[in-house]
């Protein structure tokens, strides 16, 4: 019998996050102070975040150990397989070998708990009594909560209004593992009263409850915020998964060409890619690596690299990233992880500086990869998840067409039985093709007054 599924033991979950700031030529360059412009240093954080991840976030150390309780947190469902997509080859008659590392055996089926519970256990190291976050899709809500829940810290969650209203079962897996879920806006903050007098029916946003958040660990010193994406430390956390592929491709006697995953801040790409870039930089291997974001919320494909706020509201420092602008409000897709304005730090200057590339998909043609993955493999995918799958296609296809085989590997990052919703609007076909004019950007950036970078 044939080898579908490569798997390691607990024993063999890696031991240290790998820091790719030690490897990158160009370091990123310091975040700014949004009065000031003046960069800023790591105490300016110290209200948001406990000290040992804002070390980290800072940290030029190539390899940062992984306390044993993570690693036994992380044991419940990791290591998590790799796949070899033999029906998804078969689907797509084509020479390509295609892996897959799939995230979505996580309790709460994606790759977010790989930080939630590094984060959750910094905090509690620290004394930190309760972590206030914003979710969207519910994903990162579910992900901290699970792990606050592990550590007795209490998990207070602003979950956008409309989500709120459309994902009940999010909100209930967040109080089975007893977090206390919000919809956001709500009259618990400033800024949320603020937005409910000028609109009490407002559907909330991702940037308002961010702010609600953040409002809520800076006004309480027993209270901590907690980010699910983006920022370097989070970054850090997710190289689990490419260093545990490394391994499993190993057992499958292969390497990859084409490493391949969907991008909404850059977390689960990064965890795939990171490891395998090393050999790049290190060796100067010549793998290829491919961020997947959707061609509504296009900021690596057709945004500018620029100074630019993590929120909406204007709240953060003043982040170097690849941007579409922090007012850019997103077609509500249904791929709710990915409706991110801006990119990561580390991402963006790896992007500059041309070590990964990026591709864009519209929304129906990765529902149709979707279906056909779910079809050939049984694994329903989130909808995120589906923009590395029809990236992992087009490759696929090219091999076809040009008559070699590559070895393609992705991150399918989450699985989407929550997310039947967004397929009932595709078999019922709801969803449109939805391309942003320049027109768009062009007027989106317009409204950035943040410093340009030479
Ligand atoms: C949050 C999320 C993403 C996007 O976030 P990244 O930080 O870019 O990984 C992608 N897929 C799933 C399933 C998610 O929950």
């Amino acid at each position: 019998m044939r080898t579908r599924k490569f798997t390691l033991s607990e024993q063999e979950i890696p031991d240290k996050w790998y820091n790719i700031i030690a490897d990158m030529p160009n370091k990123p360059l310091p975040p700014l102070h949004p009065g000031t412009k003046e960069p800023i240093g790591p105490d300016a954080l110290a209200p948001l975040f406990p000290m040992a991840l804002i070390e980290q976030e800072v940290s030029g150390e190539k390899w940062i150990d992984i306390p044993d309780e993570v690693r036994n947190i992380y044991s419940i469902w990791r290591p998590t397989p790799l796949y070899r997509a033999y029906g998804l080859e078969k689907a797509l008659d084509t020479p390509a070998k295609i892996y897959y590392k799939y995230e979505g055996v996580s309790p709460s089926g994606s790759h977010k708990p790989n930080t939630a519970v590094a984060q959750a256990y910094y905090n509690k190291q620290e004394g930190v009594k309760r972590i206030a976050t914003e979710t969207g899709a519910g994903q990162w809500g579910s992900a901290l909560s699970f792990a606050c829940n592990h550590f007795g810290i209490e998990c207070e969650v602003f979950m956008v209004k409309i989500s709120y209203e459309q994902k009940p079962y999010r909100k209930l897996m967040m109080n089975t593992w007893g977090a206390q879920v919000h919809s956001s806006p709500t009259n618990l903050t400033e800024a949320g009263k603020k937005i409910l007098a000028q609109d009490p029916n407002s559907p909330g946003s991702l940037g308002i409850a961010i702010s609600e958040a953040i409002e809520r660990a800076a006004s309480d010193p027993d209270t901590k915020y907690s980010l699910g994406s983006v920022l370097n430390h989070v970054k850090l956390h997710q190289t689990i998964i490419g260093q545990e592929a490394i391994k499993q491709m190993e057992l499958a006697g292969d390497f990859p060409d084409i490493v391949i995953a969907p991008f909404g801040g850059g977390s689960n790409f990064a965890g795939l890619a990171f490891p395998f870039l090393r050999f790049n930089l290190e060796e100067g291997k010549n793998i290829r690596c491919i961020a997947s974001e959707p061609s509504s919320c296009p900021k690596l494909t057709r945004g500018v690299f620029r100074y630019d706020f993590g929120d909406t509201v204007g709240m953060t420092p003043l982040l170097p990233m690849y941007t579409l602008g922090h007012n850019f409000v997103p077609a509500p897709i249904h791929a709710g992880g990915l409706r991110y304005h801006g990119a990561g730090v580390i991402v963006s200057q790896l992007l500059k500086d041309k070590f990964i590339e990026a591709c864009s998909h519209d929304n129906l043609e990765v529902f149709e990869a979707g279906v056909l993955f779910a079809k050939a493999e049984g694994i329903i995918p989130a909808p995120e998840a589906n923009h590395g799958i029809a990236t992992a296609i087009k490759e696929a296809n090219i091999c076809k067409e040009e008559g070699h085989s590559k070895t393609i590997l992705f991150n399918l990052c989450g699985h989407g039985n929550f997310d039947m919703k967004a397929y009932q609007d595709y078999f019922e076909g709801k969803l449109v093709r939805h391309e942003i004019t320049s027109e768009e950007i062009q007027n989106s950036l317009a409204e950035l007054d943040t410093p340009e970078i030479a």
